[in-house]
């Protein structure tokens, strides 16, 4: 893959030509940002340069000799990618009632869920899917997730017991039910541990995750982080609403404090109305939002360790090297439905867990059709064809594809079509303003995972001071 960054530029002597390239404004006191939106090539000019830099010189120059090679490369990203995860789950039950849950309440008090032959027929199945096109010496993903997957325990344990070998495992849960049992079983066999949790104390994050009955669940994620301290596998998942903003940049302290390696900090995907009701303002989450990231940026600096905030970094990485990005919210088409998809515990597939209380996007059914045929149904073409340039008000934004107007199951329900934009506009072109701030100021490897670009190729050094 291709590092796609460029050293600032002074400017080029050939004018009078129209400039492929956009300046967008990143709210740098010496420097603006240029972009082609197409083929996602970017630079960073000197205010006082940009109309020399946007009529020719080296700037110019460089996107002309690159452009057909990033055209190449945002083309078999965006469209020439084969699922390599699946979101797997196995039950729609939950012993919680968050408030931003995308699965609709009746599924979580009462919904399906598989038992342990059902769990292991759907894990044959899906091996030999993925074995049919995964290179050799690469494993799929299959990440359990929910509602609450660890109220399928016996099953999923069996699952990754039986196919420790053909797949990695991760496992998404809110840490209710992660005993001392079942995280020994887990750590000892490498699987990948995500955790939820909305707060720095039960005041915070006990206001969106709660029991049916009421009651918080803060103290059985920080027991579970406390048992987890050493493990290099797991990360905390905090959900931004009105009901923790103010308490953000607290929340990234006590995820330092207790030497969480890695974290995120998302937006409240809105495809529910409930979720609707809690979600907050684009400018208010994107101050509070940038605030934390900068007091990670703090702690790093006076303790030498990093939390990483790893849906920020990828938006960093999508920006430098566009190819190497881990997440595949911010593209369009975003990853649903081909860099992975979600099983039900009824056998259906979806383009994604967003999508699995809209029964209109199921494909098929993983134990009646092969996956192949399920992959091409119109339910997820419609998710695979949505592009980011047919969406009104994005078609001539220049931070296109590092943002991808995600996401198109709150697009579809919130804002009345998959061709219309997602919930948070303004606060992803403020995160990818803040972005290529820290790029200008030379500070953005310090939010990045140490070894993020092993197995890059720098097409140029960044220069932008
Ligand atoms: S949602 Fe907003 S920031 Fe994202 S591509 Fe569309 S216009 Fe740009
Ligand atoms: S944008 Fe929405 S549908 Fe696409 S991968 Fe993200 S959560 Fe899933």
């Amino acid at each position: 893959m291709t590092l796609q960054t460029h050293p600032s530029s002074e400017g080029g002597l050939a004018r009078g030509l129209s400039s492929p390239l956009q300046p967008f404004d990143i709210g740098h006191p010496s420097h603006i940002a240029v972009v082609e939106p197409d083929t996602a090539f970017w630079g960073l000019v000197r205010k006082d340069k940009l109309s020399e830099a946007l009529a020719g010189g080296p700037l110019l120059d460089t996107y002309h000799a690159q452009a057909d090679n990033f055209r190449r490369e945002m083309e078999m990203l965006r469209f020439g990618l084969k699922p390599s995860a699946v979101y797997f789950n196995p039950t729609e039950r939950c012993n919680l009632n968050c408030s931003y849950c995308y699965i609709p309440e009746p599924m979580r008090r009462s919904g399906q869920q598989m038992d342990q032959a059902t769990v292991l027929d759907a894990l044959e199945r899906l091996h030999g899917y993925f074995r049919g096109h995964m290179p050799e010496g690469r494993l799929p993903q299959v990440i359990f997730h929910g509602a609450e997957p660890l109220l399928s325990r016996t099953a999923i344990f069996a699952g990754i017991e039986a196919y420790g070998d053909r797949f990695r495992f991760g496992l998404q849960t809110n840490a209710t039910l992660l005993d001392e049992s079942a995280l020994s079983f887990l750590t000892e066999r490498g699987v990948g541990v995500g955790l939820s949790l909305d707060g720095p104390n039960p005041g915070v994050a006990d206001r969106t995750r709660r029991r049916w009955n009421g009651d918080g669940v803060f103290d059985h994620v920080v027991r579970a982080l406390d048992r987890l301290d050493g493990y290099p596998g797991y990360n905390v998942i905090c959900t931004m609403t009105e009901a923790n903003l103010p308490h953000l940049t607290e929340m990234v302290e006590f995820l330092h404090a207790r030497r969480v390696p890695a974290g995120m900090l998302n937006v409240t995907r809105c495809t529910l109305p409930r979720a609707r009701g809690v979600r907050g303002d684009d400018d208010r989450v994107a101050k509070a939002y940038i605030a934390a990231l900068e007091r990670t940026h703090q702690l790093y600096r006076t303790s030498g360790r990093k939390l990483v905030v790893a849906n920020f970094a990828n938006i960093l990485i999508a920006i430098l090297a566009p190819t190497a990005r881990r997440l595949m919210c911010d593209i369009s088409p975003c990853g649903g439905g081909r860099s992975f998809f979600a099983l039900a515990p009824d056998g259906d597939l979806f383009p994604c867990s967003e999508f699995i209380g809209l029964p209109a996007f199921s494909g098929g059914n993983l134990f009646r059709q092969p996956i192949e045929e399920i992959l091409n149904a119109p339910a997820f073409r419609r998710v695979t064809g949505r592009r980011v340039e047919d969406v009104p008000g994005c078609d001539g934004c220049p931070i296109r594809h590092f943002c991808g107007s995600p996401c198109p199951a709150e697009a579809y329900e919130m804002n009345g079509g998959m061709g219309q934009k997602g919930a948070f506009c303004r606060f992803y072109e403020e995160q990818v303003r803040y972005a290529l701030r820290l790029i200008a100021d030379g500070r953005h490897e310090d939010f990045l995972w140490d070894g993020w670009d092993d197995g890059t190729v720098p097409s140029c050094a960044i220069g932008a001071a």
